[in-house]
């Protein structure tokens, strides 16, 4: 199971900052059962977001969204809120927000950090990847991750490597990964975004926090179950 913590609630209203109309989209997976992205987690982002001033045009949750084309089809009857919207806040975990945003010619946030991917990726094994760094930087990436999707897994721009839109490695298959975060970044005409210097990861957040080391959740994760 995929293990993930909400955001605190400062950063993911710094994201939404300058947006009014947001759709919220949670997963019926791995974040239901952690608590971050079920149907009761959504509906109190909802009255968070509404008491600061955002105007929700829509929730809606469904089961994995690591699933490309089942997220697909199930957007496809939301497709009318999710157009009104300036962006989509996604309440799941890494590949989650990767595979969906992939098919959802939108902004998306991510309202979690994943903390560990544990035995299973989901229900289905697409390409997306999460390195469970514990600090989600895919606002800044246009939803594409920049540890997994770049082989050196840099986090401000590509090496002096990246040729003709290919990785140094491996050129015959292998996209440059921030070639990858470029275009959809164009796409979203959130260029910007790459002005933006990120921090040095805190590498101490792949470790998973005490609260979350004491759950039975977590037990269940590390232990066989008889
Ligand atoms: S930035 Fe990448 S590795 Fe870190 S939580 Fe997000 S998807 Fe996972
Ligand atoms: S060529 Fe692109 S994907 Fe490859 S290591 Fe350099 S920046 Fe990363």
């Amino acid at each position: 199971m995929i293990i993930s913590q909400q955001k605190p609630i400062e950063e993911i209203l710094g994201y939404l900052e300058g947006e009014s109309n947001i759709f919220l989209l949670g997963c019926k997976g791995c974040a239901e059962a952690c608590e971050t992205g079920g149907e009761k987690q959504v509906l109190q982002m909802k009255e968070t977001l509404t008491k600061e001033g955002k105007n929700i045009t829509g929730t809606c949750v469904i089961d994995f969204l690591c699933d490309k084309a089942l997220a697909k089809t199930r957007l496809f009857a939301h497709e009318g809120k999710i157009g009104k919207a300036d962006s989509i806040l996604f309440m799941t975990c890494g590949i989650g927000v990767q595979a969906t945003s992939a098919v959802l010619p939108k902004v998306c946030h991510p309202a979690c950090n994943t903390i560990s991917v544990g035995g299973a990726r989901g229900e289905w094994r697409g390409e997306e990847r999460c390195n469970e760094c514990g600090d989600c930087l895919l606002d800044m990436t246009g939803g594409i991750c920049p540890l997994t999707a770049c082989t050196k897994g840099l986090i401000n721009g590509p090496c002096g490597g990246s040729k003709d839109g290919k990785c140094e490695f491996e050129p015959d298959v292998r996209d440059c990964g921030w070639m990858l975060i470029y275009e959809r970044l164009k796409k979203l005409n959130k260029l910007d975004n790459l002005k933006k210097i990120i921090e040095p990861k805190d590498y101490a957040k792949m470790n998973p926090p005490k609260d979350i080391r004491s759950t039975i959740m977590w037990s269940l994760e590390q232990k066989q179950v008889n």
